[in-house]
């Protein structure tokens, strides 16, 4: 781990102004991505800002009958609002990982933790996220675990959030502070595409920190289920996930949204499976027409076909599972 300078932020404000002084500072909350990534010398901050001391780790509601998570909260959380009008969410956080880790991790961190691709974490191979120009070094290896969605010729890497997949069926924000002020970034423009700048993984300023994700109020949130497919059942990361929210009104789809991970560089959104529910009955041939479109336009590489059917398989168990009821 290279030196740096340790900064225990007093104020959102002071951790802005130190952010947009120096351009290799970063911030740390749980720290459970951010100093494997220091001590593997994938990246060297300058300057450590601490923002543990901040008053954003509560939960509160919105007066639009949505919740507000502060940045700051654990991805141990039990607050009863959560499992009872988002049950995705707290399905998706509690498959994320060992309850030591959720203990630490905060959402902030969760939304913003990188890539687990091996070659990105390992500095002696080439990787375009890591080191923008060098080369991809998974097109050439093994790529059974990466993106099948999504992919440039630059990064095939997935993103490894299970809450993020969650937030996306959900219809999140997240609020974001600048020297500029506040922001809200809708979920879904959040996280990036890799395209020909895989190293520009977040729709955030290099000077603003997240200050909490917001759940507006929607029909389809209350019933809502997250399925996940890993190689172990104890803790291990999604190899396909689905994170489903389906509003039935009559017996009919009258509103979905459907997000995958495992097979994406960010939460995957699959429209065109949520339109293939609208307007039908939540039967086995509209749960399968569903889990068919949800893999539309996949590019898999020699060695993930595997993922393709895997996905198809996630949406129609958690479609399935969620019911009509
Ligand atoms: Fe780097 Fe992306 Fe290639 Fe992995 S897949 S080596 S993260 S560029």
């Amino acid at each position: 781990m290279d030196p740096f300078q340790y900064v225990r932020a007093e104020s959102v404000g002071q951790a802005v102004r130190v952010l947009a002084e120096h351009p290799r500072a970063a911030v740390i909350a749980g720290g459970t991505d951010l100093t494997t990534l220091m001590r593997d010398r994938v990246r060297r901050p300058s300057h450590l800002i601490d923002l543990g001391g901040l008053a954003l780790d509560t939960v509160t509601a919105r007066p639009d009958g949505g919740l507000r998570i502060g940045a700051l909260c654990r991805n141990a959380t039990t607050d009863a609002r959560i499992a009872r009008d988002f049950p995705v969410l707290v399905e998706a956080l509690r498959s994320g990982a060992s309850p030591q880790i959720r203990n630490r991790a905060t959402f902030g961190g969760n939304l913003l933790q990188r890539v687990r691709c091996p070659y990105y974490r390992q500095p002696e191979f080439d990787c375009n996220r890591r080191d923008p120009g060098s080369g991809c070094a998974a097109l050439a290896g093994d790529s059974s675990r990466h993106a099948i969605l999504g992919t440039s010729g630059s990064c095939v890497a997935v993103h490894p959030s299970d809450c993020a997949v969650a937030l996306q069926a959900l219809d999140a924000e997240i609020l974001v502070r600048g020297p500029r002020g506040e922001r809200r970034i809708p979920i879904d423009a959040f996280h990036r595409l890799p395209g020909k700048a895989p190293q520009r993984e977040v729709a955030l300023r290099r000077d603003e920190i997240v200050l909490a994700v917001e759940m507006p109020p929607r029909a389809a949130s209350a019933h809502s289920h997250y399925v996940k497919f890993r190689e172990r059942a104890s803790y291990a990361f999604a190899l396909a996930s689905a994170a489903v929210a389906v509003e039935l009104r009559g017996g009919t789809v009258r509103s979905a949204r459907i997000a995958l991970g495992g097979v994406a560089p960010k939460p995957w959104r699959a429209k065109a499976a949520e339109q293939a529910l609208r307007g039908r009955p939540l039967d086995d041939d509209a749960i399968d027409a569903a889990a068919r479109a949800a893999t539309r336009g996949a590019t898999p590489r020699p060695d993930n076909t595997y993922k393709v059917r895997l996905a198809q398989e996630v949406v129609r168990q958690a479609l399935t599972e969620l019911g009509g009821a």
